[in-house]
């Protein structure tokens, strides 16, 4: 079976769940092998976790300064494990940093490029969503090895153990010039909350919250739930809740197994950040709110009345 790469999203000690997802989506064209950007030492650490989830081999690119780069030394390991192995396709999360490295890798080695996949099968045919959520379409790559961003959360990760072997690659010395180095890194507030992008629950809130006081309800079902806190757009640009949690066409994409929206009249742009959730609930106080019809359960409500209520159910469960 021909290696699917799969860029590994870390922090150093733990393997990000969205990379759990592309190994297991990786299963589906070959055998999948992470490929883990770091500093020395970083592939030893989690390459037990990968073998877990069924990478059959983990290549090292390591070097003392790879975590003072923005994407360019993933884009330099991808380039090279492409060229030492007869990969078959790249998978990578469509985070921000994911789609940027997607795309500089899919340019250099003059390869097709698809984004934003939620589906993907043996034959390397995807489905991805595209402009901004109107169509689902199914794709292939017709020139070169295929350059793969998949929507975190449209997969479920799988335990699937196997042995993995190391190897090394050496990764190019990194030319600053030609990169976005990062001077500084600046933690978002810790909370016990779990992240937006990882999350099974997200609990969102729009304008009609009509204010940061009233966040308290989203946030206090999305407490009852287990789950993370989202915003709309029109709410972020409001000042009722920082913009980190904005959910949309120019936020975070998510994929929960459940999303709340609460307040949220459903705009496109905001639909194409959450639209591939598996369940989708929305409180509106007007039927005739576009979200309600996108909606696998919808309550036509005022949601000071309504989230509260879900709230206490949950807490008495
Ligand atoms: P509104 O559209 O004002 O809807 C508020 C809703 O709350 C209404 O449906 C109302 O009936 C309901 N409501 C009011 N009070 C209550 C109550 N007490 N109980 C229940 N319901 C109530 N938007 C995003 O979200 N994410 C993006 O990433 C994003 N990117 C964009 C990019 C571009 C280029 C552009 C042009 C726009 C973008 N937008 C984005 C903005 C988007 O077009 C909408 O303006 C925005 O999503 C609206 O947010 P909203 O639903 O919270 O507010």
């Amino acid at each position: 079976m021909p290696e699917v790469l799969v860029l590994v999203d870390h922090d150093g000690e733990h393997v990000n769940k969205a990379t759990y997802e592309l190994l297991a989506a990786a299963r589906r064209m070959g055998d999948p092998a992470a490929v883990v950007v770091g500093t020395p030492g970083t592939a030893t650490r989690l390459r037990e976790s990968l073998a877990r989830h069924g990478a059959t081999s983990v290549h090292a690119a390591e070097s003392t300064d790879a975590a003072e780069f923005l994407v360019t030394p993933a884009v330099d390991a991808l380039e090279l494990a492409v060229r030492e192995t007869a990969a078959a396709a790249v998978l990578v999360s469509a985070t921000t940093d994911g789609r940027e490295v997607a795309g500089r890798l899919a340019a250099r080695l003059d390869a097709g490029l698809l984004v934003d996949a939620v589906d993907l099968d043996s034959s390397g045919v995807v489905t991805q969503i595209v402009f901004g959520g109107s169509y689902t379409v199914r794709s292939h790559v017709t020139h070169g090895i295929p350059v793969i961003a998949v929507r975190p959360g449209a997969f479920e990760p799988e335990e699937h153990p196997v042995e993995a072997g190391e190897r090394k690659l050496a990764l190019p010395p990194i030319a600053p010039a030609a990169s976005a180095r990062i001077t500084a890194r600046r933690a978002a507030p810790a909370g016990d909350r779990p992240g937006l992008t990882e999350a099974t629950v997200v609990v969102s809130g729009g304008r009609g919250v009509a204010g940061a006081d009233g966040f308290k309800v989203v946030e206090e079902l999305a407490d009852a739930l287990g789950g993370a806190v989202g915003a709309s757009r029109a709410a972020v640009d409001a000042g009722y809740y920082p913009h980190q949690y904005q959910v949309g066409q120019t936020g975070k994409t998510v994929s929960p197994q459940l999303y709340i929206a609460l307040g949220i009249s459903g705009a496109i742009q905001h639909l194409a950040g959450m639209q591939t959730s598996r369940t989708i609930l929305a409180v509106n106080k007007d039927p005739e709110a576009p979200i309600l019809g996108l909606a696998d359960y919808g309550v036509v409500g005022d949601l000071f009345s309504v989230a509260p209520q879900l709230t206490r159910e949950m807490a008495a469960r």
